[in-house]
């Protein structure tokens, strides 16, 4: 067992941050007995198209947020970097911050986990943090654990115990079960451009900043 407790880590495009992103952050949190979870928004993710929203909003709403929810810090260093926001060089950065010992746990849903070879440098990842894999609904794990990437470097390291991830500092693949919510950021922001009510996708001070700085309307 390590002397030192878990970091969870949450990356995300955040565009906007919702009750999905909150929920799986709470959930990790209490299942896997993580000291505290590190919300870091992307400033320039390497995967997908810039997102659409300023990343000094995404970082905003990201705060309002994490507020008054115990054990949720905001990170805002990939905001603040010019770099493309690879998660192989952010865990570097933490490691430089926090040492070599400390358990860093990064946390997935199913979908981005999925897609976790197409990522940069993605076998190091492994030796500088542990992955917790989230359901997230419509995505099935157990198919890509039977064939390509994922399948030749996960089966050694995966474990259905959450102990895995205070024993050593990084390496294990951890698979949790959290309620299933069918929210995700393209819905919301889908919905907002519509003209919809968003409310109870995500918090109220984050809808009130959208409607106050016009974000997501036509
Ligand atoms: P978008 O719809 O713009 O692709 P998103 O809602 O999927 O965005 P991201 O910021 O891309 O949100 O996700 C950050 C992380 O949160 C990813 O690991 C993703 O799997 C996870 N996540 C997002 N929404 C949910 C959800 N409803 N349930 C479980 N995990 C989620």
């Amino acid at each position: 067992m390590s002397a030192q407790t878990a970091l969870g880590i949450l990356g995300g495009t955040f565009d906007p941050i919702h009750h999905g992103h909150l929920r799986l952050a709470i959930e990790a949190r209490q299942r896997l007995s993580l000291d505290a979870i590190r919300l870091i928004p992307a400033g320039q993710p390497p995967h997908r198209a810039r997102p659409g929203t300023p990343a000094a909003h995404r970082l905003a709403m990201t705060e309002l947020a994490a507020q008054g929810l115990p054990g949720l810090v905001v990170d805002p260093a990939e905001v603040h970097s010019q770099q493309t926001s690879y998660t192989v060089a952010t865990l570097e950065r933490l490691r430089a911050e926090l040492g070599n010992e400390r358990p860093l746990v990064l946390i997935l849903g199913a979908d981005a986990f999925l897609g976790l070879p197409g990522w940069h440098r993605w076998r190091e990842i492994f030796a500088l943090a542990h992955i917790a894999v989230a359901t997230r609904p419509g995505y099935v794990l157990a198919d890509a654990l039977n064939g390509g990437d994922l399948a030749d470097e996960c089966p050694q390291r995966l474990s259905q115990n959450p102990q895995s991830l205070h024993a050593t500092p990084s390496g294990s693949i951890v698979p949790f079960t959290i309620p299933s919510l069918e929210i995700s950021a393209t819905l919301i922001r889908h919905a907002l451009a519509q003209g919809e009510d968003a409310h109870f996708l995500l918090p109220g001070a984050v809808l009130d900043y959208i409607q106050s700085h016009h974000l997501y309307s036509r």
